[in-house]
């Protein structure tokens, strides 16, 4: 029998055993080795599915990663399988608050109900998909009318949830205003990315988009240098050109634009900080601007822990939020 060298490992084996990923062009990884390539995919489902051999990006059959999974990776594994198939902006993958890796698949933009009972046998609680806090659920075999009352009508009682409810879209919107803290959607499929700390392009491991992490648009919409008919134009470097003059442009390296802008530092890590509050600011106002500061602050009354302290949000109506002053 032929020696099958493992993808990963590079180590060579006399015969594939059960464990052992094959895919359909052959390629091979060894048992040892894909347990930990299963393990790695999984934590980035919404990313890696379906799995692809690392040699010839096939996706790989499905009974060779189910025969990895245990029951609860099994049933994130089903979950994300199917929800890859969805409309992600009708639907969500939404998990039990407890931790207990229970998970479903809820049509987010036609959401009727905020009760969420646990499936999982030995879990079963139950909660608010909206604030997520655990509730009581109500048996009325066990009950008195009375207690059944106060607990589904009560001051603090379950229908409280049915305000969650009717906040849940200004509250979503909000809270893509929070992620602005710490990341940027791609412009092509809206996937949240970092930069990490080499240059401000990014390449979305989702769809392969290059973009601006400073302005946040696709390589195919920066302004860049050159002509029309320059194929030196297409490159996304041209879009570093003459930034410090040209409001169009941005700076390859965010450390750079201290040489103009002294509210920058030079450090990239400070700098991407910085950044990242001025959109914070830009997001706050734009939610203040649609709605209003009531609204806001009624968000963070029935959900505080999204809410943010009344100084941040003054200074976000009255600081100077251009990105780069020239
Ligand atoms: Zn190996
Ligand atoms: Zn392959
Ligand atoms: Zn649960
Ligand atoms: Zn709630
Ligand atoms: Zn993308
Ligand atoms: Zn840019």
């Amino acid at each position: 029998m032929e020696k099958r060298k493992c993808q990963v490992c590079l180590e060579e084996e006399e015969e594939p055993d059960e464990l052992s990923i094959i895919c359909q062009n052959k390629h091979f990884i060894c048992s040892e080795c894909a347990d930990n390539f299963i393990i790695s995919k999984l934590h980035s489902l919404e990313v890696d599915l379906p799995f692809k051999c690392c040699v010839c990006n096939i996706p790989i059959e499905e009974s060779q990663i189910e025969k990895h999974l245990d029951d609860d990776q099994k049933h994130t594994y089903e979950i994300y399988s199917k929800f890859v198939t969805l409309d992600s902006k009708k639907y969500r993958i939404h998990s039990c608050p407890s931790s207990c890796g229970y998970k479903e698949i809820l049509n987010w933009s036609e959401l009727e109900c905020p009760f969420f009972i646990c499936q999982k046998e030995d879990c079963k609680k139950g909660s608010c998909i909206i604030c997520q806090e655990f509730y009581q659920i109500p048996d009325e075999e066990v009950l008195s009318q009375e207690q059944h009352a106060e607990l589904v009508l009560g001051s603090d009682g379950i229908s409280k949830h049915l305000t969650c409810l009717s906040k849940k879209d200004v509250k979503d919107e909000w809270e893509r205003c929070i992620d602005a803290q710490n990341s940027r959607p791609c412009p092509r499929c809206g996937l949240r990315g970092i930069k990490d700390d080499s240059c401000a392009h990014i390449t979305c491991p989702k769809c392969n988009t290059k973009w601006c992490y400073v302005c946040g648009l696709d390589e195919n919409d920066c302004d860049k240098e050159g002509t029309q008919d320059d194929p030196n134009k297409l490159s996304i470097y041209r879009h570093n050109d003459n930034w410090s003059t040209n409001s169009k442009r941005c700076p390859m390296y965010l450390r750079c634009i201290i040489e103009i802008d002294s509210r920058y530092s030079e450090s990239d890590e400070q700098c991407m900080e910085f950044l990242h509050k001025l959109l914070f600011y830009k997001e706050i106002r734009q939610f203040i601007n649609k709605y209003s500061e009531e609204v806001l602050y009624d968000i963070f009354k029935t959900f505080p822990k999204i809410s943010v302290d009344k100084i941040i949000i003054d200074e976000a109506m009255t600081t100077d939020l251009t990105i780069i002053k020239r």
